[in-house]
């Protein structure tokens, strides 16, 4: 038995999402159509509207915001410092640790020549722009240590050789390969405290 068409719709809509294959798709198309209110559907496509057209990424440093610059790159007190972060999650984990003080450049992305992403591909060019324009004395590399961010990290590395801006690694006290984002507050405070000079 096929599905009327018009939920049929629905679920390969929901289907576009990572992580849900076509039974969750359906599970969820059918809690939609049984359990949702009129109101609260309207509500739901409307935000999905509203995000996509008011989110966008900051010209600054790159992270989601729904203004030009985002607040951090607005704000006057953070200065010098600047943390290299793969994605904006990483920033919200760091921010609710309270204890990093300075700007974020987010790449959005990290490079993999296997693939085929290059430094052209992910917010990195701006990053060498800002260290100049911002008179950046501190670079926190916060990247994963998995093969792309570990190239990542040695073309940063390269490209700021004789810049002379102070750059680290943070790393310490984070499992191998482990996605910043996930990683609880005291795990993020010990890999600040814990960064080494590259
Ligand atoms: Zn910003």
């Amino acid at each position: 038995m096929k599905f009327p068409e018009s939920l049929e719709n629905l679920i390969k809509h929901f289907q576009l999402y990572p992580g849900i294959g076509p039974k969750t798709a359906e599970r969820l198309a059918l809690f939609t159509i049984s359990k949702l209110s009129k109101e609260s559907v309207n509500s739901f496509s409307k935000a999905l509207i509203e995000a996509i057209e008011k989110i966008k990424h900051c010209d600054k440093c790159g992270s989601i915001t729904d203004k030009d610059i985002c607040d951090i790159c607005n704000d006057q007190d953070r200065k010098e410092k600047l943390m290299v972060v793969e994605n904006s999650k990483d920033i919200i984990a760091f921010e609710k640790t309270n204890a990093f003080h300075g700007k974020y450049h987010v790449l959005n992305g990290m490079i993999s020549p296997l693939n085929g992403v290059g430094p052209d591909d992910i917010n990195i060019n701006a990053l060498f722009t800002r260290v100049k324009e911002e008179n950046i004395k501190e670079l926190i590399i916060a990247l994963p240590s998995t093969i792309p961010g570990e190239m990542t990290c040695t073309y940063i590395q390269k490209m700021l050789e004789n810049s002379g801006v102070l750059i680290y690694r943070i790393g310490y006290g984070l499992p191998v390969g482990a996605d910043i984002e996930y990683a609880d507050e005291i795990t993020l405070i010990k890999a600040l405290e814990g960064i080494k000079k590259l």
